[in-house]
């Protein structure tokens, strides 16, 4: 394809890379505000990660989305350049070049945000409990506080990594450190008005274990995992009483939108491409 001089490159990298859906996200955006994009997918050797971010902005490339394994490493690539959001959350999934350096954000959190405001819940005043103290977790926890949940309690299968992420939140944000507690799986219990699943427990075909947890009336069961059908945490939840239950999908579509802004200075309207998304997963 050939592009006119001010179609903009964009690309996500990863490895592997070659499922995202994050080109279609963003071409769709493109077309939805006028802007004239190419969005590709970049698989970056795992021990070349710094190469292929300097290869693609050296060529010309506007902006890269980053995905698993490198946003730690993106994170440690952009030294000084980093936003509040990506430094507390300690990785990075969104990079461009701005006077002359590196910049990096991680709009996961903002995703998640958007995506149960759209449920028609507010995150305010509710108590959270978050499974799992990975990458997505890590991204989510501070704008969670932010938000003023009133509780949130993360647990996770190796329960020293969810206290890890309770330290963290500890050293950074210590205003908000008593409203924050952290264990294993099967110390979920409490009644919970928000459970989010930030593992990856469905790849298995499993939902963690967090029989000790009890959804309050009305609670909304969220799974940053997505799919053509309900995953076994969604069935788990259904099943344990939650009376809203939403997968990822939203959350994914939200924080590309908030990547777009970001580069463009132009925000999308997230509704219409997550609908055709949905329909195109599920075949319709
Ligand atoms: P990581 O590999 O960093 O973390 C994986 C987490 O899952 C760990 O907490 C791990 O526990 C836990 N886990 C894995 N298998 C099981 C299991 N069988 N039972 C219980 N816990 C398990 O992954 P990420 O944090 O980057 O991603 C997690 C999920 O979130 C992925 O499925 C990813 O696709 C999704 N995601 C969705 C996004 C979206 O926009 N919708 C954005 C980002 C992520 P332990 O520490 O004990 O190993």
């Amino acid at each position: 394809m050939n592009d006119s001089p001010s179609t903009r490159r964009f690309a996500v990298v990863g490895n592997p890379v070659k499922h995202s859906r994050s080109p279609a996200i963003h071409e769709a955006f493109g077309r939805q505000t006028g802007i004239p994009l190419r969005y590709g997918l970049l698989e970056s050797p795992l021990d070349g990660f710094a190469r292929s971010v300097d290869g693609f902005f050296a060529q010309g490339g506007w902006g890269l989305n980053v995905t698993v394994p490198f946003k730690e490493e993106a994170h440690a690539l952009c030294g000084t350049g980093l936003s509040e959001r990506a430094r507390l959350a300690g990785a990075v999934n969104t990079l461009w070049m701005q006077d002359g350096g590196l910049r990096g954000c991680n709009t996961d959190g903002v995703g998640l945000l958007a995506d149960i405001a759209r449920q028609g819940i507010d995150v305010a005043g509710k108590r959270v409990l978050l499974i799992g103290a990975g990458g997505a977790a890590k991204g989510v926890l501070f704008p969670l506080l932010e938000a003023g949940c009133a509780r949130l309690r993360i647990v996770n299968r190796s329960a020293g990594r969810a206290q890890g992420l309770k330290d963290h939140l500890d050293a950074q944000l210590a205003e908000h450190a008593g409203k924050v507690s952290a264990g294993a799986l099967d110390r979920a219990e409490g009644e919970w008005d928000i459970v989010i699943n930030a593992t990856s427990s469905s790849l298995a075909g499993e939902a963690p274990a967090i029989a000790s947890a009890r959804y309050a009336p009305g609670a909304l069961a969220y799974d940053m995992m997505y799919g053509p059908h309900p995953t076994p945490f969604l069935v788990q939840a259904r099943a344990a009483g939650a009376g809203h239950v939403a997968d990822g999908l939203g959350m994914l579509v939200e924080q590309a939108a908030e990547a777009f802004f970001i580069w463009n200075g132009v925000r999308p309207d997230a509704g219409p491409v997550l609908a055709h998304l949905r329909s195109r997963m599920q075949g319709r």
